[in-house]
């Protein structure tokens, strides 16, 4: 039988918080290789370990837990007795089919007790494989490293280490509400969050029937492709249209990009109070666009009472193409669509826009009741990654030693 050894980060998972957090992580493992051969997921001396059935599916299974936050980095591996010689015959067995020209042996001891220390057991085992496949040791640049982690009742080898993608474990931060565009900026920065531990409610506005459903369609396929990180997502479809016919019809043009915005963040906290979040994200960097001046984010600020995220306000355009495309996001971003902030766009949007001028528009505006007409109109769609994901019960609790 195989198993997934699987290093978490350390950061975040100290004192009280680590057992939730372990729990997370396990929950969270076992949801996204749901249907892949893999039976549990057991805690041992500072470690998670998967284990696989027979006819596990390890390329899928790496893919998906590279996606999982919280994990430093994992390995395919094999089990022997906590015993030199076992250990030894276990990796005869594994180099079968194996070749290689240079390789290192490195050891973890999680127990200190074990009669040997890890160097012993490097240079010991290093001869044996040796021995066997004619490679040379070589400790800088080895084709391949044998790993070593000898626990209280158990070692686990393995040869090589897969990258985690670092964070802490989706869930153990509370949930925000991700204003989700079509473009390019706002899947990335929802990454970030999700990367920090949050679960993200999506909401997209769209002027669907003013325009066509291209943005809806794109938010969806954005969702979904966000969704492997995270396993289970909500999509809020907010019709914008109507909101923006009024702002049009009684606010000054150059205003009306920063008014576009103060409603919509007003409905995705409403949105966040529904559910339990505590705070919106948004794509925004600092002098990207006109509405993105210090001037119109205090102004769109101001407008409610929780803290807008804004996790790319500092990054490049080019830093956030990168990211984009590193998640698989970008290919649907730069689909064409009619997004609902080029529906009636000024020609010339106000950079500087103050408190002053907003309130005076807003006052011809009923802003109470245009929320919540978009509310009462919103559609909800869920999205889920792998299908048939397992119930939290199957989640084996700690059972470690040390
Ligand atoms: P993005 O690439 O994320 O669309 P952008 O550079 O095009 O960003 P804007 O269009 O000014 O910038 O939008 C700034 C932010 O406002 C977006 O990142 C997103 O968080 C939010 N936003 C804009 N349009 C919408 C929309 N239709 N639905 C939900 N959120 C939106
Ligand atoms: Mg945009």
């Amino acid at each position: 039988m195989s198993y997934v050894v699987v290093h978490y980060n350390e950061i975040g998972l100290k004192g009280k918080n680590q057992p939730l957090f372990l729990r997370r992580l396990a929950v969270n493992l076992l949801r996204a290789t749901a249907g892949t051969g893999v039976r549990r997921a057991d805690e041992r001396s500072g470690r998670l370990v998967l284990s696989l059935s027979r006819d596990a599916d390890w390329p899928t299974i790496r893919e998906r837990v590279r996606c999982i936050f919280g994990i430093a980095n994992f390995s395919l591996a094999e089990r022997t007795e906590p015993d030199l010689d076992a250990l030894k015959a276990g990796v005869d067995r594994a180099l079968e089919g194996r070749h290689f020209e240079s390789f290192k042996v490195t050891t973890r001891r999680a127990y200190k007790p074990f009669p040997l220390k890890s160097e012993e057991i490097n240079r010991d085992l290093g001869a044996a494989v040796q021995g066997r496949t004619g490679a040379r040791v070589d400790l800088e640049h080895p084709e391949v490293t044998l790993h070593v982690e000898v626990l209280p009742r158990e070692i686990y080898f393995s040869f090589g280490r897969e990258a985690g993608p670092g964070g802490l474990p989706v869930g153990v931060s509370g949930s925000v509400v991700v204003l989700l565009s079509g473009g390019i900026d706002s899947p990335v920065a929802a990454h970030r969050l999700m990367k920090r531990g949050c679960r993200a409610v999506f909401v997209h506005f769209h002027s669907h029937p003013f325009q066509d459903g291209t943005s809806r369609q794109k938010a969806a396929d954005l969702v979904q492709c966000l969704t492997r990180f995270q396993h289970l997502s909500r999509l809020y479809l907010v019709p914008f249209g109507e909101v923006q016919r009024e702002i049009v019809s009684r606010a000054p043009g150059p205003l009306r990009v920063v008014l576009y915005r103060r409603f919509m963040v007003r409905i995705a906290s409403e949105i966040a109070r529904r559910e339990g979040a505590k705070a919106l994200v948004t794509g925004e960097s600092l002098g990207q666009v006109a509405s993105q001046t210090l001037d119109n984010l205090a102004v769109v600020e101001e407008a409610v009472g929780m803290p807008i995220l804004r996790p790319l306000i500092g990054s490049d355009k080019e830093e956030i193409v990168q990211q984009a495309r590193a998640l698989r996001s970008y290919e649907i971003s730069i689909l064409p669509d009619q997004d609902c902030c080029s529906l009636f766009a000024p020609r010339h949007p106000a950079t500087f826009s103050n408190l002053e001028e907003i309130g005076k528009a807003e006052s011809n505006l009923q802003v109470n009741a245009l929320v919540r007409m978009a509310l009462d109109q919103i559609e909800i769609r869920g999205f889920e990654f792998p299908e048939s994901a397992p119930s939290e019960s199957s989640v084996v609790p700690a059972a470690s030693t040390t």
